[in-house]
């Protein structure tokens, strides 16, 4: 069943300036995707309309402090690596994030969005690295996957799907199936801590031989979900 949706402030939907509220800017390692294992600094955008029922992230949701865009950048780059990943929270709640997306790449940066699935992925910039969820029925949150940002995705771009149980693979593999998705993206399944064991989801994926990959969420191994690592 779904939980209701849950309002983003409207101040922060609205600002009519150049700056996005910010829970947290941190230096760590890329826990995921295609670019796992790189140093990273990570800017975790405040609020997001969903409410899976596996969130990990519930402390973006409310509060964070107003950032000037600029400062943003220039937060990034003095950190002095080459990979940014923008996040939440669910950023392109805020939509001044497509212009902080698009000048950490003027900036000559490597950049990655994470992102719900549940928001027009459009007005990203085409430099963006893209990693888009698509929410399985045990997320709680099926019902606000955007299927229309499918046929957007490039070979730049990352499909996330995190599984829960049994019945989450077997619908995960029906929509990799029905929308041919590895001929698209990447696409990759995750377990859901504590729902699935590891071993488990990757003995189904491979007794199925299925075109997909395989992750754990390193930052998890490495440090436990502890906030700005
Ligand atoms: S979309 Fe991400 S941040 Fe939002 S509730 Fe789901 S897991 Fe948490």
């Amino acid at each position: 069943m779904n939980s209701p949706a849950a309002a983003v402030p409207s101040e922060i939907v609205q600002s009519p300036l150049p700056r996005l509220k910010i829970t947290e800017i941190f230096l760590s390692l890329q826990g995921e995707a295609d670019t796992a294992g790189w140093p990273t600094v990570f800017v975790r955008l405040t609020g997001c309309p969903l409410r899976c029922l596996y969130c990990d992230t519930e402390y973006a949701f409310h509060g964070g402090e107003w950032w000037d865009i600029d400062a943003i950048v220039a937060e990034v780059l003095q950190q002095g690596v080459r990979h940014v990943c923008v996040t939440g929270g669910e950023p392109l709640a805020q939509k001044r994030c497509l212009i902080l997306l698009q000048k950490l790449c003027d900036a000559g940066l490597d950049v990655s969005l994470e992102t719900s699935g549940a928001l027009d992925i459009a007005g990203v910039d085409a430099r963006v690295s893209r990693v888009v969820d698509l929410k399985t029925p045990d997320s709680g949150e099926v019902a606000r996957n955007r299927l229309e940002n499918l046929p957007l995705l490039t070979a730049r771009d990352q499909l996330k799907f995190v599984i829960c149980s049994r019945g989450d693979y077997e619908w995960a593999r029906a929509m990799v199936a029905e929308h041919g998705l590895p001929a698209r993206c990447t696409v990759f399944f995750s377990p859901s801590k504590s729902q699935v064991s590891a071993r488990e989801l990757a003995d189904w994926i491979v007794a199925d031989r299925l075109p997909v990959r395989f992750q754990m969420q390193l930052h998890k191994i490495l440090w436990n979900d502890e906030p700005g690592r």
